[in-house]
């Protein structure tokens, strides 16, 4: 496990994003820490983080999780992030990798439910339980195409299990804000110095329509900030 790829994507004097600490595969202690991050970029996907041997492992979900276990969604295999990353929330500038809104969406603990006998991942089909917020009980991930580690994106899907916590509840339109400031995307773009029409595409139309009347924040963080 590595951060080089991470790195190598950000200009870390541009994005507000943590460099990260480089942790020891053997430095990884339970609970391990789970996030979801709503990502409105060149398009909106939810950003799925699994700490895993230092490192969070890390899955583009275009379409956001489902709770109703006959819903497969796509979930594109990314680099792995630092641990850091987890509680990111903000604005990435224009011309920056991933440019755009964060809003960390949900967070919480994992726990692997299926282990190879040597402790491992298991390649091609992996068991978890999750521990959010809003996300609850039991996920897998099934690799369907490309290989792990070999640069290209590997795809899987991300399918809910049937428990008590199924439910044909629309989790990501019911549950928009943010789970660490309560804000929607547009009002993260508003306080950072983002694209607030771009952001506010991402959030439940009524959410978007009220921001826009709203008056203007005085910007929280001097990072984004435009002059
Ligand atoms: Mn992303």
């Amino acid at each position: 496990m590595t951060l080089n790829a991470y790195r190598k994507r950000r200009n870390f004097d541009a994005t507000s994003e943590p460099k990260g600490r480089d942790r020891a595969a053997a430095e990884d202690s339970e609970p391990r820490i789970y996030a979801m991050q709503k990502h409105m970029s060149t398009r909106l996907h939810y950003d799925l983080r699994l700490q895993w041997r230092g490192v969070l492992l890390s899955w583009a979900v275009p379409r956001g999780p489902s709770l109703n276990p006959a819903v497969k969604r796509l979930a594109l295999q990314t680099e792995d992030h630092p641990l850091e990353h987890a509680s990111f929330e903000g604005v990435i500038p224009n011309g920056e990798y991933g440019a755009g809104t964060v809003l960390l969406w949900d967070r919480g603990t994992w726990q692997p439910e299926n282990l190879n006998a040597d402790g491992s991942l298991p390649e091609h089909e992996i068991k978890f339980t999750l521990h959010g917020t809003k996300l609850k009980g039991s996920w897998t991930l099934v690799h369907i195409r490309g290989m792990k580690g070999s640069g290209h994106r590997s795809t899987w899907l991300l399918v809910k299990h049937r428990d008590s916590y199924a439910s044909m509840k629309n989790v990501t339109l019911g549950e928009a804000r943010s789970v660490a400031t309560r804000r929607f995307l547009s009002e993260i773009a508003r306080d950072d110095g983002g694209d607030v029409a771009r952001a506010s595409l991402g959030d439940p139309p009524q959410a978007a329509r009220r921001i826009a009347m709203a008056k203007p924040a005085r910007p929280r963080s001097k990072r984004g900030q435009r002059a």
